[in-house]
């Protein structure tokens, strides 16, 4: 759980906006996976949920189009957006400490799969959650 950004031996995951213009690389060691069904993950995404993960923010690196990221929020809290096509690539969260990444702008399939579901008495109503996973009201 160390921030550092030198320390991880994982292999790198790879994600990128819709357009290609902003495309990061992540270690495949998330430290939690969960889908949250909040009205700012449903709407930022345009989806039923956000099946996210979150890992230390020093451990995501923006490879190519960081001067095309686009911050929606503060310096410390954000969502980073491509300018150029929109995409969520990934929020800064937990006063700058985290990053939670969207799944769905993954290239490559990361090892850990969302564990349980978030927020879910703000789950959209046409929606219906049909798998297993633990499912929690509010935040985990
Ligand atoms: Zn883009
Ligand atoms: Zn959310």
């Amino acid at each position: 759980m160390q921030a550092g950004s030198t320390g991880s031996k994982a292999r790198l995951l790879r994600g990128q906006c819709m357009c290609g213009a902003v495309a990061f690389t992540v270690p495949d060691a998330f430290d939690y996976a969960m889908n949250c069904h909040c009205g700012k993950c449903r709407r930022t995404t345009g989806s039923a949920f956000k099946p996210m993960g979150g890992i230390a923010r020093a451990e995501l690196v923006v490879t190519s189009g960081a001067d095309a990221v686009f911050y929606y929020g503060d310096a410390t809290t954000h969502d980073a957006h491509c300018r150029r096509c929109g995409s969520l690539v990934y929020s800064q969260v937990r006063d700058a400490a985290y990053a939670h990444v969207p799944l769905g702008v993954l290239i490559d399939a990361p090892s850990l799969r969302p564990t349980h579901h978030i927020h879910v008495a703000s789950k959209a109503l046409w929606f219906e959650i049909t798998d297993d996973l633990p499912q929690y009201q509010e935040f985990d």
